[in-house]
């Protein structure tokens, strides 16, 4: 299949590889965060850490969507599903993500909520024009990739003259997280996580361009190379990185060529623009709160706007104290340092958000990088 079996072509790989254990200097060690959970979930599904040489590190990054909501917004979620006459929908993941006293939309649809999964935004509206006597919320979560069609839905309401469709707004931002995790006092000031450079989320980058990231690889001195998802993609990211690295350059560059430009998709942007503004701050799993990282609908489309429409609780709600979700998503912590991992918490049964996605560190390690760890403790 074009684009997708000649970038998992295993000689291929295994030639790279060779390439990154020749290039890397083995007096010093790479510390390589993967900002996005696809790339976690790429890295851990063709094993790409064991064809890498022991002082190419990867650092798994906060990119997972559904992983970086805090708990107070999924509380926000349930307080909503639960009031009258309300079908609150949305992505399948954000079902099962543990809220505050072990509750999830999924145990409170049990309950008896009506709790709708979709599969797109237009799903969402559709179930608000077959219902018009109910309030439709579509819970939107996601980063610059989902929050276009989220643009469109609402348009599409607003078209069709539906006055029972709202949006409870989650969209958050790529570079104000890479730059929150730069200004953390783990890398800046305790020096306890190293992160000398960084894979770029591909999807992301289709929408928003190249070009957002060139502030901090300049202003941090990190070079960036964003990157697909494939494994010879993250492969040759690794490459650029340790080659960038190695000449002392901090540039943003761009593997994922085939799709990613410098400036993006206009259209898309020109439709977020229009229809979102920035908050001034939002609240993230991990990264607390993170200055203008997150959007809300902009008053021109209030009506649709679930936090104007209800009086949304806003509360911060701690984390689960077991759960290491936070650490993780700050490349502070491994998923095999929470006692909980595989134990008390599986795919089946998570107890947090990194536990749920395919793109969670915790699900990709669990589900891939398990064996690893037994085939290593066999070994030993
Ligand atoms: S294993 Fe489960 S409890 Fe532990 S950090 Fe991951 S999601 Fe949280």
């Amino acid at each position: 299949m074009k684009y997708i079996d000649e970038f998992r072509d295993g000689d291929a790989a295994g030639r790279l590889a060779a390439a990154i254990r020749a290039e890397a200097d083995p007096a010093r060690t790479y510390h390589i965060m993967e900002f996005c959970g696809g790339h976690t979930h790429a890295i851990s599904r063709y094993g790409l850490e064991d064809l890498l040489p022991a002082n190419v590190r990867m650092i798994h990054g906060p990119g997972c969507p559904v992983c970086v909501l805090p708990v107070g917004r999924i509380d926000a979620a349930i307080w909503l599903a639960r009031q009258p006459g309300v079908i609150l929908c949305t992505y399948g993941d954000m079902l099962r993500v543990p809220g505050s006293k072990r509750l999830s939309l999924l145990k409170v649809k049990a309950e008896g909520c009506d709790i709708r999964m979709v599969y797109s935004t237009l799903d969402a509206v559709k179930l608000a024009a077959d219902n018009p006597d109910r309030s439709v919320v579509f819970f939107a979560i996601g980063f610059e990739t989902t929050t276009p069609p989220t643009a469109v839905a609402i348009k599409q309401a607003a078209a069709l003259g539906l006055s029972n469709f709202f949006v409870f707004c989650n969209h958050v931002l790529t570079p104000s997280a890479i730059t929150q995790i730069l200004d953390s006092p783990e890398v800046r000031e305790l020096g306890t996580v190293q992160l000398d450079a960084f894979i770029g989320p591909a999807h992301v980058s289709t929408i928003i361009g190249s070009a957002p990231y060139e502030y901090f690889a300049e202003e941090y001195q990190r070079p960036v190379v964003i990157a697909g998802f494939e494994p010879l993609d993250v492969l040759q990211a690794v490459r650029m990185l340790v080659a960038q690295i190695n000449q002392g350059r901090f540039e943003v560059e761009n593997e994922f060529a085939r799709a990613v430009t410098r400036d993006g998709n206009p259209k898309a942007k020109a439709l977020v623009a229009e229809m979102f503004e920035l908050r001034k701050s939002f609240e993230w799993r991990g990264l607390g709160l993170v200055p203008y990282s997150g959007l809300r609908i902009k008053e021109a489309f209030a009506a649709f706007d679930a936090e104007r429409h209800w009086d949304v609780p806003a509360d911060s709600v701690a984390d689960n104290k077991a759960c290491e979700c936070g650490a993780i998503l700050r490349g502070v912590k491994k998923p095999t340092d929470c006692k909980l991992f595989g134990t008390v918490c599986t795919p089946e049964n998570p107890m947090g958000s990194c536990m749920v996605s395919a793109e969670g560190a915790c699900a990709a390690h669990w589900t891939y990088g398990r064996f690893r760890d037994m085939k290593a403790s066999d070994a030993s």
